[in-house]
């Protein structure tokens, strides 16, 4: 199996590389971020919890984002391989999914990590906000904090990657395929 995680700051294009990939690899695409507003939408519990941290621009607690994550991956019968997007974003959530994977004799194939400045990032993501309509893309306070948050808590996870050797870097900038093109040069390398 081919397990992905796709790694990277707000605005780093995780989301649209991981449509890509989905469909290259056949993999299953889980995006916590697309969870929790499908959650919101539909206006449930997991959705409102979810929408007081989002708002503020601040992480889900650990403990509701790594239930929600293992019951979406258990929905799964035999998949090719998943794209975690957008999680893991602590150390805490890194280290349950080994354990969950492990579980399961799965483990992490790779991660790859999209690198984008921090003035491209704000960039994007206000445009983003003027087309999609997403409130926390609106805001400039709460896409700061978001950075924030990123640089305090997410980032440090590139060293636990690192540690194991799966840590793989890719230019974030540059056009949509040129970069499809660079990650799909890493997976098929291995
Ligand atoms: P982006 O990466 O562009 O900020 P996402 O759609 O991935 O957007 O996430 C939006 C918000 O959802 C985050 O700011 C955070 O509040 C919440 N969220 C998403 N994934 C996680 C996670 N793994 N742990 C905690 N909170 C998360």
């Amino acid at each position: 199996m081919l397990n992905l995680v796709l790694f990277g700051p707000p605005g780093a294009g995780k989301g649209t590389q991981a449509e890509k990939l989905v469909k290259k690899y056949q993999l299953v695409h889980l995006s916590t971020g697309d969870v929790f507003r499908a959650n919101i939408k539909g206006g449930t519990e997991l959705g409102k919890l979810a929408k007081s941290y989002m708002d503020k621009g601040e992480l889900v607690p650990d403990e509701v984002t790594i239930k929600m994550l293992e019951s979406e991956v258990g929905k799964h019968v035999s998949p090719k391989g998943f794209i975690f997007d957008g999680f893991p974003r602590t150390t805490a959530q890194a280290q349950a999914l080994d354990k969950f994977l492990t579980t399961k004799n799965l483990s992490i194939t790779m991660t790859l990590a999209l690198e984008v400045e921090v003035e491209e990032l704000t960039k994007r993501i206000l445009l983003r906000g003027k087309e999609s309509g997403r409130a926390d893309d609106q805001d400039e306070d709460i896409v700061r904090n978001r950075v924030k948050e990123y640089n305090n808590k997410t980032a440090p996870l590139k060293d636990f990657y690192l540690k194991q050797g799966k840590l793989k870097s890719v230019e974030g900038t540059g056009s949509i395929d040129e970069i499809f093109n660079s990650l799909c040069k890493e997976i098929d390398n291995g």
